[in-house]
C-alpha cells in the first residue's frame, strides 16, 4: 500500500525517482500538508456527482484528494516533464484525466463539454502558480463557464485584495471584478512551511462561490470595467479628477459634475470608497450621456 502522494517522504521520491527539477519560472511549489490539503477540498463541497478541474496538478498531491472526493477529475498541467509522473501515480484513479497544456490557450468550454458532460455541477480546485494567478481566474470568470465553485491557493495579498470592501487601501479594480462575477471568503491562510520548495511569501486559500447573475445591473459590461479602471488610474486623486483626464479632456469640468451629481457621487471621493452598486450607476449614466 501507497501512502498519499502529498506526504514528504513519497512526494520526495517522487521527485528523485524521475530526476524532475523544479522550474521556478512555472510557479513550481508542491504541497506537502495534508491539513491544508485536506481544508481545500473540504471547502469545494464535491461529492460523486461532482466534477473537479484542477489547473496545475504537478505531481499530483492535490489530484489524489479530488480523485478521493469527486465522480470526475481533468487536471490541466503545462509541464511535459510531469505528465508520465502524473499518469503514474494516478494510474489506481481512472476517474482523473491528465492534459497537457496551458490552461490560458485552452478552449475551456470545449474542455467542459468533453470531460463533464454527466456531472451535476462543476468546481476549479488548485494550487495555482502565483506569476499568473489574475490571468488564471479572470479567464475563468470572464468566460462564465458553468462553476459552481473556485477554490485556490494564491498569494495572501492578491486573496486580500480579491475579497476587500470598499474603504480600505486592498480594495481597487480588481476586487470589483472578481466581486462581479462571484462571492470572494477567505478559508486560510498559510505559511511557506508546507511547500517544497517553499514560496518566498505568504499564501491564502480563496473560495469564490460564482454568481448566476450580477448583484449590479451593468448596462455595458466592457464600459463598466473601463470606467472602473479609470477611476483608480492614480488611488490618491479625487474620483472627479481620474474620470476628467480619462473621458472629459476636452468638455469641460460641468458636464462631468452634473453626471456624477446624477449619479449620485460626490466628485471628491475617491475611487476605493465607491461600492459596485455606485460605479455601476456611475458606468450606466455615462454610458446614456453617449460616452
Ligand atoms: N497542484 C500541485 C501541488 O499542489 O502540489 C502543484 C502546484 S504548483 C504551485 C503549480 C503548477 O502549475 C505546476 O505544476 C506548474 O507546472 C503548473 N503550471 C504553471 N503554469 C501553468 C499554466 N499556464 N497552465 C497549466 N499549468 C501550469
Amino acid at each position: 500500500i501507497l501512502e498519499d502522494v502529498s506526504t514528504p517522504r513519497r512526494t520526495k521520491e517522487i521527485i528523485a525517482r524521475h530526476g524532475f527539477k523544479f522550474k521556478k519560472s512555472l510557479g513550481q511549489n508542491f504541497l506537502i500538508d495534508q491539513n491544508i490539503l485536506g481544508k481545500i477540498v473540504a471547502a469545494a463541497g464535491l461529492d460523486e456527482s461532482k466534477g473537479a478541474l484542477e489547473i496545475g496538478p504537478g505531481i499530483g498531491a492535490l489530484t489524489e484528494k479530488l480523485a478521493q472526493e469527486a465522480g470526475k477529475v481533468a487536471a490541466v498541467e503545462i509541464d511535459r516533464r510531469l505528465i508520465p509522473i502524473l499518469r503514474e501515480v494516478m494510474e489506481p484513479y481512472p476517474q482523473v484525466n491528465v492534459i497537457q497544456g496551458d490552461v490560458l490557450d485552452l478552449d475551456l468550454r470545449a474542455l467542459f463539454e468533453a470531460e463533464f458532460g454527466d456531472v451535476s455541477g462543476v468546481s476549479v480546485v488548485a494550487n495555482l502558480p502565483y506569476y499568473v494567478t489574475t490571468p488564471i481566474l479572470m479567464k475563468l470568470l470572464e468566460e462564465k463557464l458553468p462553476l459552481e465553485h473556485i477554490v485556490v491557493m494564491i498569494q495572501k495579498e492578491v486573496a486580500q485584495r480579491m475579497a476587500a470592501s470598499p474603504g480600505g487601501k486592498e480594495y481597487g479594480s480588481l476586487s470589483i471584478a472578481v466581486q462581479y462575477y462571484s462571492k470572494p471568503e477567505l478559508i486560510c491562510m498559510v505559511p511557506p512551511t508546507v511547500f517544497i520548495p517553499q514560496p518566498n511569501v505568504e499564501s491564502a486559500v480563496i473560495r469564490l462561490t460564482v454568481r448566476d447573475e450580477p448583484p449590479v445591473q451593468v448596462d455595458d459590461e466592457a464600459f463598466f470595467f473601463e470606467v472602473v479602471q479609470s477611476s483608480f488610474t492614480q488611488r490618491r486623486k479625487t474620483i472627479a479628477n481620474n474620470l476628467k483626464s480619462r473621458f472629459f479632456s476636452g468638455e469641460g469640468r460641468e458636464t462631468l459634475e452634473r453626471l456624477l451629481a446624477e449619479a449620485e457621487i460626490e466628485p471628491s471621493r475617491r475611487a476605493e470608497t465607491l461600492s459596485l452598486e455606485e460605479f455601476a450607476r456611475l458606468s450606466n449614466v455615462f454610458l446614456g450621456a453617449g460616452l
